[in-house]
């Protein structure tokens, strides 16, 4: 675990997202390249980690932010969980990502056809439950979803759902008290984006 005084990244919030932004692009291009070939030397990160960026992810095996995003070992901390929720755990981890690693930049990464998010809409739609801790996960989802409504097509409401869903994680980092601080101090962004899994291209909101 590193302290409060451990070095941290020099880049901007904005200079991280134009990394991850310009990784994605490698990587659409088929130019990603492998961090197992030895691009940075793993001895260099013995002592310490500066990640330049946090991303809250998906558990679904079809979006890997290393992969995705081109980065290397030591560029990015990740927490990864079906439908990309909040809880305890995942704000304590984030927590520990803003104050003691001092990430600049937060990145909610949902993604197009996420079985968590569709499940939710099961629930909500057609009162449809998955097994308990299942289930439990996918009430965490829902409250996101309350603006989704349910005459539209399947496939139109999947894709808002998927963004309501990031949105709704989003409003939830932002409800505490040390976001409240970071974004008021201006070293600090949170934003949203959705991996289109054919594609490969992470589409990044608006806010
Ligand atoms: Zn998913």
């Amino acid at each position: 675990m590193s302290t409060d005084s451990a070095p941290t990244t020099e880049l901007s919030a904005d200079e991280a997202l134009q990394r991850l932004v310009e990784g994605n692009g490698r990587f659409m291009r088929g130019e990603g390249r492998s961090p197992f070939l030895g691009r940075r030397a793993l001895t260099d990160l013995v002592e310490g980690q500066q990640p330049f960026a946090t991303v809250i992810g998906c558990s679904d095996s079809r979006v890997p932010p290393e992969i995705i995003f081109d980065a290397d070992f030591g560029d990015l901390f990740i927490v990864r969980v079906a439908g990309n929720i909040m809880s305890p755990e995942i704000m304590g981890t984030l927590q520990y990502a803003g104050t003691y690693l001092h990430t600049p930049l937060f990145v909610v990464l949902g993604h197009e056809h996420c079985g968590a998010v569709h499940a939710a809409l099961e629930t909500r739609f057609h009162g449809k439950e998955k097994r308990e801790r299942v289930q439990s996960l996918l009430q965490m989802i829902l409250p996101g979803l309350a603006g989704v409504e349910p005459d539209l097509v399947p496939e139109e409401a999947m894709r808002r759902a998927v963004e309501a869903n990031v949105r709704w994680s989003m409003h939830q980092i932002l409800e505490t008290p040390e976001a409240q601080v970071r974004v008021a101090e201006g070293n600090y962004r949170l934003v949203g984006a959705v991996y289109e899994l054919a594609s490969g291209r992470v589409r990044f909101l608006e806010s």
